[in-house]
């Protein structure tokens, strides 16, 4: 039995929303606070402002334990536990931008009303925040109270796309404080996680095998590490990946066939190891920043990150080069997009790879039509900068199209028919920055990311023969089938 808690969130971006939401559906009475006035009318009205699969059946599922609002002063004196899940967006030079903590900490501190209160950081923030927003909330009180006010880090793990998956059933809960009595309550708060005492949503089971996430429990300045370090080496792993998928090419192995070989060692582990058109979204590439920021504060440098944003950048530039391998010139060229979140089953555009191969195209002349299957709304609010024509199918991205980009790996991409679709096309030209086609279409040129031969191995149905003489070593290393003499489109 959940003993019920009074919870406010404040901010009900991604990894607020998902709190509330999650914190509803476990027992607890929720406000979710955000000073986006139309983002709070638009969840009064049971509406999500964000696409993440699952999120709208939860928040029916919770409706009568959760309420949205803009109002500090009836959100904040009574709830037990005070969740901050605002921004920390980068500032120019890669530091962290804490103006939003900073108010959010100010506006709690106003409506704090003496009774001992937990104040959970949720945002992502350097070590030391902690300790800052308890100067904030004391200075700021009504008031002034040494030690009355607990603040605990709990720094987010979930990924978009599988957020309510990772916040039900997490590998592990973070739990930072110096104060023994702000992780009693938080572990009360987290009880049916940390037990997996309450009944699993229909459409979000509990996975075989899974038992129980494991509680770490640590002073405040680890977990607040903890977060950053995560998310480096994470960054790191897909940067590693892709180096070696370079060497791939050149050397003339498969990145997939090496991922599975290294992966397959217990000590390396499979996850984030595929090669591709690189990291993007709102976390890995800030938070990378972030701690080399935090590392010059300190006077120590940190190469290893710098290394893994290098690559990263590197990665990114070398789509537009495998395009200009095969067409040469851009300008005047037409190039489909598919794909414009920077990861399928989310709508959330931020540092996402198809922004900057875009933003490129248009620059070297390119006519570019992209799409995507559900973040072209966002795109047309967030991307005005952009030169683009949308299209409202895969079909008619690609009519009269010199190359197509597949630059997020949506299922919807993945299960195309490529040999059909391509054939509206002036050029068919596949440029595969996520290695999701498995075969390649009769008379289509393939361009994927440290890969050779996946043709021949996939369509078993031809003769080996037939493919054997058919490989060629590509301008840029990659080994590629050319089944047929107008696969090559250079
Ligand atoms: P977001 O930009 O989607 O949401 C932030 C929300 O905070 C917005 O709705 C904004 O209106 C609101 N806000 C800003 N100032 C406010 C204030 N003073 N009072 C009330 N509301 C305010 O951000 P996000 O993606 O949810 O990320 C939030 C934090 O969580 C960041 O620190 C991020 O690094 C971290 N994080 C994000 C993810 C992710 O996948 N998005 C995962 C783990 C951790």
């Amino acid at each position: 039995m959940t003993q019920a808690l009074k919870v406010t969130v404040v901010g009900t971006g991604y990894v607020g929303l998902g709190t509330a939401i999650m914190l509803a559906y476990l027992g607890h009475e929720v406000v979710g606070l955000d000073v986006d006035q139309a983002k709070v009318e638009q969840l009064s009205g049971g509406e999500l402002p964000i696409y993440e699969p699952g999120l709208d059946q939860l928040l029916l599922d919770s409706m009568e334990r959760v309420r949205w609002t803009t109002d500090y002063e009836t959100a904040i004196p009574d709830a037990d536990v005070i969740f901050i899940c605002v921004g920390t967006p980068p500032n120019k030079d890669g530091s962290p931008n804490l103006k939003y903590v900073a108010q959010a900490a100010r506006s709690i501190a106003q409506n704090l009303n003496g009774k001992t209160q937990v104040i959970v950081n949720k945002s992502t923030v350097p070590v030391g925040t902690g300790d800052w927003v308890a100067r904030i909330l004391e200075e700021h009180a009504r008031e002034y109270h040494a030690n009355r006010y607990l603040v605990v880090s709990n720094p987010e793990f979930l990924r978009e796309g599988t957020a309510l998956f990772d916040s039900l059933y997490p590998d592990r809960i973070v739990l930072g404080s110096d104060h023994a009595e702000g992780i009693e309550r938080m572990k009360t708060l987290y009880a049916p996680l940390l037990d997996q005492s309450f009944t699993p949503p229909a459409y979000v089971p509990r996975p075989e095998g899974y038992t129980r996430p494991e509680l770490v429990s640590t002073a405040l300045s680890s977990a607040e590490m903890i977060k950053y370090a995560a998310n480096a080496f994470l960054a790191l792993k897909i940067s590693f990946a892709n180096e070696i998928a370079g060497l791939c090419e050149r050397v003339g192995a498969d990145i997939g066939e090496v991922a599975r070989g290294i992966g397959s060692d217990a000590r390396i582990g499979p996850r984030f190891l595929a090669a591709g058109a690189g990291w993007g979204g709102s976390c890995f590439g800030k938070d990378t920043s972030a701690l080399i920021s935090t590392g010059l504060e300190y006077g120590y440098s940190m190469p290893i990150l710098q290394a893994a944003i290098e690559v990263n950048n590197r990665q990114r530039s070398l789509i537009i080069s495998k395009l200009q391998m095969h067409l040469h010139r851009l300008k005047g060229k037409r190039v489909a997009v598919l794909g414009m979140a920077f990861k399928p089953n989310t709508d959330d555009l931020r540092d996402a790879p198809a922004h900057d191969t875009i933003a490129r195209l248009g620059d070297l002349g390119a006519t570019v039509v992209a799409h995507d299957p559900v973040a072209m709304p966002r795109a047309r609010r967030e991307w005005q900068h952009l030169n683009y024509h949308e299209a409202a199918s895969v079909q008619d991205a690609l009519r009269g199209a010199d190359a197509v980009i597949i630059a997020t790996e949506w299922d919807e991409y993945r299960h195309q028919d490529w040999s059909a679709v391509t054939g509206g096309m002036r050029q068919r030209l596949i440029i595969d920055t996520r290695n999701i086609l498995t075969t390649r279409p009769e008379g289509v040129t393939l361009e994927q990311i440290g890969r050779r031969q996946m043709a021949a191995q996939a369509a078993p149905e031809l003769p080996e023969a037939q493919f054997s003489d058919g490989v060629v070593v590509t301008g840029i290393g990659v080994k590629e089938l050319l089944g047929t003499p107008s696969g090559n489109l250079s």
